[in-house]
């Protein structure tokens, strides 16, 4: 199965898209970590990508769909895949169309003021990419404060989630990822993120059919 996950920042993409990786069995392919991944290694892809992330602009469409057609195109996507992030805008969608070829694409909504206290709040593990929230209010928590659960490793604030970075974000989404999804309305599902997780998880579920 293909789904793609759309949606601004802090609705959930991410956290989801663990969720039903695991369920499902497939990769998930977060267009956003993929790059802070390439960052992290210095390749010549991560080394176009930092600054554009770092003052909360998108990376070059071209760029981007490429990296994304070279994931997909590995072997553990030949079951399916799950992507999250991508595309972003209507260039990219044109460049790497993998809406068209997707079975699912599901668009996840919150309030705004949600979305800012979600972002402000998320910490991210510097080595396996594991997110959290220490919003008393957000979720998950990490059960040791500033450690991941899941590898012991170090919690940082993303530099893009400061507030100047996540406002200029939340525009972009507003300006130009939804046209993507007006092309593609026949085909999108859209769900409620205000729940807890397992609320959302639950409506994912009952559109994924598994
Ligand atoms: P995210 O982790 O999805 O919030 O993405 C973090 C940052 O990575 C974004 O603010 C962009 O700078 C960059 N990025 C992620 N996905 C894309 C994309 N599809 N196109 C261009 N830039 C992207």
């Amino acid at each position: 199965m293909k789904i793609i996950l759309f949606g601004p920042q802090g609705a959930g993409k991410g956290v989801i898209g663990e969720f039903l990786s695991k369920k499902l069995n497939i990769p998930l392919l977060g267009a956003g970590q993929i790059l802070r991944d390439a960052i992290k290694e210095g390749s010549s892809v991560g080394k176009i990508a930092e600054k554009y992330i770092n003052e909360g602009n998108l990376v070059p469409p071209k760029v981007m769909s490429d990296v994304m057609r070279e994931r997909v195109s590995k072997k553990d996507c030949k079951k399916g895949f799950i992507i999250e992030g991508f595309p972003r805008n209507l260039e990219q969608d044109r460049f790497f169309p993998v809406a068209d070829e997707a079975d699912l694409l599901i668009e996840l909504t919150a309030p705004r003021e949600l979305l800012i206290r979600r972002l402000a709040g998320r910490r991210l593990c510097r080595k396996c990419g594991a997110v959290y929230n220490i919003d008393p209010e957000c979720a998950p928590h990490p059960k040791v404060k500033g450690k991941c659960d899941k590898c012991g490793g170090e919690l940082y604030q993303r530099d893009d989630d400061k507030k100047e970075a996540i406002l200029k974000r939340l525009q972009i989404y507003d300006n130009e990822t939804i046209p993507i999804l007006k092309k593609h309305k026949n085909k999108v599902h859209v769900i409620d993120t205000t729940g807890t997780p397992d609320e959302n998880f639950k409506r994912v579920m009952e559109i994924v059919g598994k």
